[in-house]
This record gives C-alpha cells, structure tokens and sequence, in this order.
C-alpha cells in the first residue's frame, strides 16, 4: 500500500535503489561526530544505562510469561500481567482490537513520529518444559509452554519504552510510542486484521522484534514463506455404520480423501511450496457415519499469487472429495501471513546499534546449559552460544528462496516501513515449535538476552525520534523501492472474523494445573527459584539416545 505522506513527498529528488544509493560508502577517515550527533550519543549512553537499570522487571517479566505458557487467542494472564506493567509505568491501554479479547495497544507520547514497537505472545503446544534442564522435562506432560521463545520479546519492548519514555520526557522530546502484541502468532492470526483495522495507519515505523540466538537484523525480502490458513468443513449424513452404511455418506472419507490427494499433487507444486495438515475432526465414534468432519492446512508460497495458486488447488481438490463421497463442503480463513520484506534505512539504523551494544557476555552456566542441550537433542556440533555478532542479514532472491517458516509481520511490512530485531534469548541449533525451545526462556540467558536487544530497541526508537531524515528515507524506501511494483492484496476481507475459538479447549483441559505454576516474583528471585531448579541441570549419566530429526 503506498500512502502519500508529506514526509515522503519531500525527498522526490533522492532515487533510491535497493543496491547503491543506500549502500554505506565506507571512508578512511570517519568525520568527528557533529554536535549533533554527540548529543544522540549521550541520550544512547543515557537510555542504556535506564535499560540495565530495569533489568530486574526484565527478568520478572520473562520469567512470568513464560510461566504463562499460554497458547494463541487464550493469552489472558499474558495480557493481563503485561498491561499491568505498562500501566503502572504510565502508558495507556485500549484493549480487544479486532474483535481479539487479548489484544491490546498500550500508548506514550504525542504527535509525530508514532514508533510502534512489537513482539510475539504466544506458546506452542504440547512444549511444557522446565527452564534450565538441558533435556525433556516437562512441568506438567502434555501441556502447553513456550517451546518457541514468545515469553521475551514484549518484555523486551517494554522494558525499552520505559527506559526511552524516562529520556523523553527528561529531553521534552515529541513523538508517539506504541506497544501491541502479536496475538496468536503461532497461528498467524492477528496481524493482518490489525493492518485491515487500522492500527498502523498512523504509525511511521514498525520495529518488530523476535527471539533468536544472535543480535542480528536484516532488509529487503526474506527467506521463509507467507500463508493461508484454512480450515475445510465437510457435511454428510449419518447412519448406523453396520445396520445401513448404504445410508450414511462419511464426511470423514472426504477428509481423508483430500489429504490423500494432496500428498500426490505435492509432487506436482513448485519447489518452494510447503504445506501441512492436520485433521481438526474425524468424526465422533466408529458405529456412527460421521456426518461433519474437517481438515486444516497450512498452504505456504513465496509470494501472493502463488499463495492463491495453492488456495485455488486445494479448494478443487475439496470439490473432488466431496464429489467421490456425495458429501458438501464449506471453509473458514484460520490465519495468514505475507511474505516479510523489511525496510533498509531502518534496518541498517538498527545494525549500527547492534554493533554498539555487543552480545551479553555468557557465564560458564550458560555456556554448559547451551551446549548439554545441543549434545541431548543430536546435533553434530556443540558451539554453545554465539560469542560474535551476526552479519546484517541481507535480501534473499525469489528464485533463491526455498521456503520455510512465517510471520505474520509480514503483513505489517506491507503498510508501513518495518523490520524484526532478533535478540539472543535462545541457544542456537534447535528445531523450533519444541520443548527444547522452552530450556532457556527462563533462565539468564534469556535475561541477558532481553536486555541487550532492550538496548538497541531503545536506541533505535531515539534515532527515529531524533532524526526526521531517517523517516523520511524509510518510506522513500517504502514506496520507491519495495511497494514500486508488489502491491499488498490482503487475503482476509472486511468480513472476515478472527478465529478466536482457537485453543480454548487445550486451555480448559490445562488451565487449573497450570495456576500452580504461575511465578510469584513477590516470593522468589526468580523462576528457577521458584521451580527449585539448579542452574544449570545437566545429564550426569549418558543421554538415551535420541530419534533424528
Ligand atoms: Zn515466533
């Protein structure tokens, strides 16, 4: 979506190209820093220090969260307890955007520039796991946790705003800051309803953020792939399976004859394609034909037409299953993501940061959790954690790009200039959407994690208060290069309702034993502390061995 922005208008005359105009022309000699610049310096030095100061509500808020372990469209504690901070710091709170009883935007500030800072929620399924042991072990079996890492990224950013809110206010500097959670990620169902329901529209830029296992940020496209999310509801009639099978038509069969035919089309879709179903019903009890039975699949493609393309496919193949089985069909949009492209002036703004604040340093602790964990889940290598920073990540070709995960920032990337800072919360290696994911989220790397990438949120939120040429050149970006020839064609309409009764049954089955284990940080130092857990806890005899991934 192009907007026409006076900003934007003004700097007509500079031709960005995704490759030159914007590349740094590195000098022998760099210029002593002007008064300006120094001046920006000094708030930098200044916001840091506020960051380390609030690195005990870091801690409280990641250790918290993560005891949460709530999963998409149920993060009520979440919200709650996150909201609560933001409040009590002086940021104001709208909740339920979207129709989404757990969204919320919590606000700073006045006028221009409005900075949005956001960050992920949500947890996985079935990862429950206790921090800080570097093999399965979960707190209650079967339970949800943050087998992803989504318990440090909104503590991360607010703990960045109230550390730049407390120099804004000091330097009377003008500007907006806004914090929103990305809802239900895992199912990727928010933020494209947040774009469709305006809550960007007078944003000028996004700095999203993700956990990861190094500091690093990237522009142009990215690898990975967007999505469409859809559920396929089949209708049939039942009958007495032994007394009048004749009667009945198996919704069921359609089912299972959908997802048959599309693992044979697999062989026929491009490369980069990847999709995956589960079946969501299949029926209630064998002596009944099953009237209503429904499959969900994740369709992923490189770029909007061929995400359509997949679409298209699979609702024919709906219509072959129902053909076979005399059976009905209908279907519902559960979530979907963009293909992500970030904003260079912005990334490269936030690489200088990274480059100023450095990797935490790693005690001998993390270091043995890291690399016990990488040893338990098979991995050839055992580097521990990363001690160097990463290379800005740079864009990938289409015809290079071979798929993979999404998110849907993506969404957001389309509307207004956007990156995602990834902060060292996590230990490298690991297969994502597992427990594994969950053994450091709550422990001090995940603390120190918080607070570096903290650090550079903050610093780059001063930038882009401080330096109106760098909004400007954002959206240069933004529409002369990103937005020139690839429109954003949301795939959801103005009707189409957020799928809030996602998760609801996982969390009523678990809820009640999940309360016992909420942190109270008005007992415990720590959630480690909390639990009774050494840190950190290894193997003392030889690991089981392991299936492959
Ligand atoms: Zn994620």
């Amino acid at each position: 979506m192009t907007r026409t922005r006076t900003l934007a208008l003004s700097i007509a005359t500079l031709a960005f190209s995704a490759n030159s105009a914007l590349a740094q022309t590195p000098t022998a000699k760099p210029a002593p820093p002007t008064a300006a610049e120094a001046n920006l310096n000094a708030l930098k030095r200044g916001v840091a220090e506020h960051v380390d100061g609030l690195a005990k509500l870091a801690q409280e808020a990641v250790d918290s969260v993560f005891s949460f372990g709530e999963l998409g469209f149920q993060e009520v504690e979440t919200s709650k307890y996150l909201t609560g901070v933001l409040e009590k710091n002086g940021f104001k709170i709208t909740r339920g955007q979207s129709g989404i009883p757990t969204a919320w935007v919590a606000s700073f500030g006045s006028g221009k520039p409005v900075i949005a800072l956001g960050s992920d929620i949500d947890g996985i399924p079935q990862s429950s796991q206790k921090p800080g042991v570097a093999y399965h072990d979960p707190i209650i079996e079967g339970a949800p946790g943050h087998g992803e890492g989504h318990n440090t990224g909104t503590p991360l950013n607010i703990v960045a705003a109230i550390a730049v809110k407390r120099v804004m206010e000091r330097e009377k500097l003008p500007g907006t800051l806004l914090i929103w959670p990305g809802v239900a990620e895992e199912l990727v169902a928010s933020k494209a309803w947040f774009v469709r329901d305006g809550m960007f529209k007078d944003v000028d830029v996004t700095l999203f953020t993700h956990v990861g296992n190094n500091l690093n940020v990237s522009w142009g496209a990215g690898g990975g792939n967007g999505l469409i999310s859809v559920e396929y509801l089949f209708e049939g009639e039942t009958a007495h399976s032994a007394g009048a099978p004749w009667r009945g038509r198996s919704a069921a069969d359609a089912v299972e004859l959908m997802s048959i035919a599309w693992n044979y089309r697999r062989e026929h879709l491009r490369l980069s394609q990847r999709s995956h179903s589960v079946i969501t019903n299949g029926g209630d009890q064998p002596n009944v034909v099953p009237r209503a039975a429904s499959i969900w699949f994740y369709l992923r493609e490189n770029d909007q037409p061929h995400i359509q393309e997949l679409w298209d496919i699979a609702n024919k193949i709906a219509d072959g299953a129902a053909l076979m089985t005399n059976t009905t069909w209908t279907s519902r949009i559960l979530g979907t993501a963009y293909p992500q492209h970030f904003n260079k002036p912005v990334a490269d703004t936030v690489y200088a940061n990274i480059l100023k604040v450095g990797l935490p340093e790693w005690s001998e602790a993390d270091q043995t959790l890291a690399k016990a964990l990488q040893k338990e889940i098979g991995n050839a290598t055992q580097p521990g954690m990363a001690t160097k920073v990463a290379e800005m990540g740079q864009p990938v070709k289409i015809e290079d790009n071979m798929g993979g995960g999404s998110d849907d920032i993506g969404d957001v990337s389309w509307n207004v200039p956007t990156v995602t800072l990834r902060y060292p919360a996590n230990i490298p290696g690991l297969p994502g959407h597992n427990w594994s994911s969950g053994i450091a989220s709550a422990t001090p790397i995940a603390h120190k994690g918080v607070v570096a990438g903290a650090k550079v949120q903050a610093m780059t939120v001063l930038d882009l208060l401080t330096r109106p040429e760098l909004i400007t050149q954002a959206w240069a970006y933004f529409n002369d290069v990103q937005t020139k020839d690839v429109k954003y064609i949301p795939f959801i309409t103005k009707d189409t309702p957020a799928p809030i009764h996602l998760n609801t049954e996982i969390l009523a089955r678990y809820r009640e034993q999940m309360k016992k284990f909420y942190y109270d940080p008005t007992k415990y130092p720590t959630y480690l502390d909390q639990l009774g857990i050494k840190y950190p806890t290894v193997r003392t005899t030889p690991a089981t061995p392991q299936p492959q991934q």
